[in-house]
Order: C-alpha cells, then sequence, then structure tokens
C-alpha cells in the first residue's frame, strides 16, 4: 500500500495513478498514517502551505524523515521542493530527503503552466510521456550521487536519489504511469 500526503494539492490524481498500477493507497494526514505504508507520494500544491500544515503535528516533518531511510517517497513539483536539501525560502522548511537545491516557481510569473512530451535519459523514445509544469521549480543543483533521470530544454526535471524520485513537473495528470512505477514499481 502506497501512502498519498493528503494535506493540501492535488493528491486524488496521485491516487488514481497508483490504482493503474495495482496499488492501493491510503492518505496520509498525520505521523500514524505512515505506519502500514510501503511508499510515500509527496504531491504539488504549494511548498508554503505544505509546510505550515505538516508543522501543526510536531513530530511530522521527522517522521516523514525517519520514513524515508527504509521506504521510497517519490515528490512531485511543490513535493520535490520540500524534499530538497534546501530551497532558499524562509517559508519552506526542507526535508533534505534527497541531495538536491531547487528554486521555487523558477519558470516566471508570465508562463505559469506548460504542457510537454519528456523522455527518460536511459529509456527509449517509445517511453515518452506527456507532463504538466504548474508553477514549476526548478532544480540548480544536483549532489554527486543523484542520478538526473529526465532533462527538458537542458535543465534536469526529474531525478533519482537512492529510492527516491522527484519531479518538478506533474506525472499524474495525464494517466501516464512511467514515474510511479518507476517509484514503487507494479503489481
Ligand atoms: N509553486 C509551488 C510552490 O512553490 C509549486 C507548484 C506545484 O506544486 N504545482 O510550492
Amino acid at each position: 500500500m502506497i501512502g498519498v500526503l493528503a494535506l493540501q494539492g492535488n493528491f486524488s490524481s496521485h491516487v488514481k495513478v497508483l490504482g493503474l498500477l495495482g496499488h492501493n493507497s491510503k492518505l496520509v494526514k498525520s505521523p500514524k498514517d505512515l505506519d502500514d505504508i510501503d511508499g510515500l507520494v509527496i504531491p504539488g500544491g504549494e511548498s508554503t502551505t505544505m509546510t505550515k500544515l505538516i508543522n501543526r503535528d510536531e513530530k511530522f516533518f521527522e517522521s516523514i524523515q525517519s520514513f524515508s531511510k527504509n521506504q521510497p517517497i517519490l515528490g512531485t513539483c511543490a513535493g520535490l521542493i520540500l524534499m530538497s536539501k534546501d530551497s532558499f525560502d524562509s517559508k519552506v522548511i526542507n526535508l533534505g530527503i534527497i541531495d538536491i537545491e531547487s528554486t521555487r516557481n523558477a519558470y516566471g510569473r508570465q508562463v505559469h503552466s506548460f504542457d510537454a512530451e519528456l523522455s527518460l535519459e536511459h529509456g527509449s523514445k517509445n517511453d515518452s510521456f506527456k507532463a504538466s509544469f504548474i508553477r514549476a521549480p526548478k532544480i540548480s543543483k544536483v549532489g554527486k550521487n543523484v542520478e538526473v533521470i529526465c532533462i527538458h530544454d537542458d535543465f534536469p526535471v526529474a531525478i533519482k536519489d537512492g529510492m527516491h524520485i522527484a519531479t518538478t513537473f506533474h506525472p499524474e495528470l495525464k494517466n501516464e504511469t512511467i514515474i510511479h512505477k518507476l517509484c514503487f514499481g507494479d503489481k
């Protein structure tokens, strides 16, 4: 069973995509919800709002950090920002689960959102998939043990750090399963 952090933002589309892969999901709203799940999605939304909501329970940040030692986490967009080591914004508390730095809203205000056809660096061209960039961050620094798994316009847009995956885009809005499968497998 895969958990989907469900404090704010776009969590229901992740539940749907996980279902396409045969995974049951569980909405995670408090630290105790992490107990019986095998992986976690931190969805897109607003990283500042999610920071506030996670902070309502003093154990929540630490619980997600210790969960990440043994189980995979997929972070998308705001989820990537929260998982980063640093995003240089005092309104965001970074979990430091992946060795990258990120910059919020890095595509500028006028271009709030766009769709793109992406493909994985080591996949075949047939594996291309559609994804949405919505007030997306950019990855500004990648640690040395981090693998860049997807590039768009010369920027890394998806990375793998150990068992964790993070994307600056939303992979869950077009019924694509490729990123979720990479993180959690299928059944
Ligand atoms: N701009 C948002 C933030 O900084 C992220 C947007 C998203 O998750 N689609 O948190």
